[in-house]
């Protein structure tokens, strides 16, 4: 069985496994710590060398954990972290990268993403994003929950093409960003990063999801996670809390999925067949 990870190629050449690490939910209670920073780091250990993360989750406690999973393994890894709306400002952005680097106790931040648009002008956020990618304090920049529209307005302003990434509600059951957004993304050479691609667990407890996967001896999560990593471009996050489902959410990448089981998803979970606005949680 090959279970290599897919990688995704960025538009600044940067390759990244097409499995990722989240941690929304991380860092709020320091009885979970010892176990989140384990999780952490086995998927490392396994090659899941992405890790998201935000100064939203556990208002910087998740960052904190991060910080703690990667002491000493910093190169290895693919840092992916976001900044709240309200603080995209030309100032607040920097200001905010800086705070998220000081949590991470590392001086680069891989991938740094507008987590969802504000009241900002995204070309004042965009100015920021440059400018930290000018002092390498981030490799590279991109946005969040962001629609076509949202899209096509960013790609209009000066330097709005060097988004790299646009990170979006997208699993079996969110499948919208199929009908437009995803192509145009994939068109472009920009990443699409799947977030709660299990649905925040629900899928691994869908009676079809279920079904599917028990003819391949597989768990639902794997068969939620292979139908994202047969995605040109797409990138999943998957976050767990445990090393043992860690490792399970990795051998999504040894499972093949037939055409005759794609076309059972279809039909349980139908691809759009116009356009939808981009869903969020
Ligand atoms: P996921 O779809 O990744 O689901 C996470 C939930 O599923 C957790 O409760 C976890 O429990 C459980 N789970 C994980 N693996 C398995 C498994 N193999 N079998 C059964 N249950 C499992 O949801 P998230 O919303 O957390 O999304 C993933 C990541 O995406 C986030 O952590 C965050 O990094 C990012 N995100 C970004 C957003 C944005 O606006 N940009 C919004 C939402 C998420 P446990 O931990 O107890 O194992």
């Amino acid at each position: 069985i090959d279970d290599t990870l897919p990688t995704v190629t960025l538009a600044n050449g940067i390759v990244v496994p097409a499995l990722g690490l989240g941690t929304w939910q991380m860092g709020e209670d320091a009885r979970a710590a010892q176990r989140e920073v384990e999780a952490l780091q086995r998927g490392v250990d396994l090659g899941i060398t992405l890790i998201d993360t935000a100064e939203m989750y556990g208002e910087g406690g998740a960052e904190e954990i991060v910080g703690v999973a990667i002491s000493g393994r910093r190169d290895d890894l693919f840092l992916v972290s976001k900044v709240y709306p309200w603080n995209a400002s030309r100032e607040g952005t920097i200001a905010a990268c800086e705070r998220s680097l000081k949590r991470m106790k590392t001086d680069r931040i891989d991938l740094y993403l507008l987590h969802w648009r504000g009241e900002h002008p995204l070309a004042e956020t965009v100015d920021a994003f440059e400018t930290l990618r000018r002092q390498g304090k981030i490799g590279a920049w991109g946005v969040s929950n962001f629609d076509l529209g949202d899209m096509q307005e960013l790609l209009a302003l000066p330097d709005g093409r060097n988004c790299v990434a646009n990170q979006v509600l997208y699993n079996l059951s969110r499948r919208g960003v199929e009908y437009d957004l995803l192509p145009w993304c994939q068109e472009r050479g920009i990443a699409v990063m799947a977030y709660s691609p299990i649905e925040q667990g629900s899928l691994a407890r869908n009676e079809t999801v279920i079904h599917i996967a028990k003819a391949y001896q597989a768990t639902p999560a794997q068969v939620a996670l292979a139908f994202l990593l047969e995605r040109e471009g797409v990138i999943a996050i998957p976050k767990s809390s445990h090393a043992a489902r860690v490792a399970e959410n990795r051998e999504a990448a040894a499972l093949d999925l037939s055409d005759e089981d794609l076309d059972a998803l279809d039909a349980a979970f139908p691809p759009p067949s116009r356009p939808m606005p981009l869903e969020m949680i």
